[in-house]
């Protein structure tokens, strides 16, 4: 037995600006790792909700950059569920900069360098928790 993990959660996915017209093959190789979209929204971001989702680099000179990219078209969001889904997904993406990303990842296929990297994906359960409901549950929290 590898770990105990094998258990059902949820992920937080979000195919980004320049993967839109790749979405449908996206979401195929998804599908093909063994996960489900438990729900799915088609939207545009904005500033606010950006800056708390990349809290951990908003101070970075690349944030700019990362933020006007993050604006620059709708995002697919969607919440993908099943065995060990936070760490399925993070390995079919590949790493952060598509160029060191293998032929057969997300990145590998459709990013293009360390910034246009084509979809963003929880890198924790707890994390996951925390996305989750920052992108599906904020609207509601805040009436
Ligand atoms: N990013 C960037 N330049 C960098 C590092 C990250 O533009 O040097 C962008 C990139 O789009 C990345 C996002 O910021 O996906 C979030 O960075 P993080 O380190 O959390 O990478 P990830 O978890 O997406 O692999
Ligand atoms: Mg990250």
């Amino acid at each position: 037995m590898k770990d105990n993990k094998n258990v059902v959660e949820q992920t937080l996915a979000i195919i980004k600006p320049d993967g839109i017209k790749n979405a449908i093959k996206i979401i195929e190789m998804i599908y093909n790792e063994g996960l489900k979209i438990e729900k799915y929204e088609v939207r545009m971001l904005d500033e606010e909700i950006l800056k708390e989702h990349y809290a951990h680099i908003v101070d970075k000179p690349f944030y700019p950059k990362l933020e006007n990219y993050m604006l620059s078209s709708e995002v697919v969001l969607m919440i993908l569920e099943g065995v060990n889904a936070v760490d399925k997904l993070r390995n079919l993406m590949g790493p952060t900069d598509s160029t060191k990303a293998q032929k057969g990842t997300i990145r590998g296929e459709f990013g293009t360098d360390i910034t246009y990297n084509a979809i963003h994906g929880s890198d924790s359960k707890e994390n996951a928790e925390i996305e989750i409901n920052r992108f599906f549950r904020q609207k509601q929290k805040r009436i």
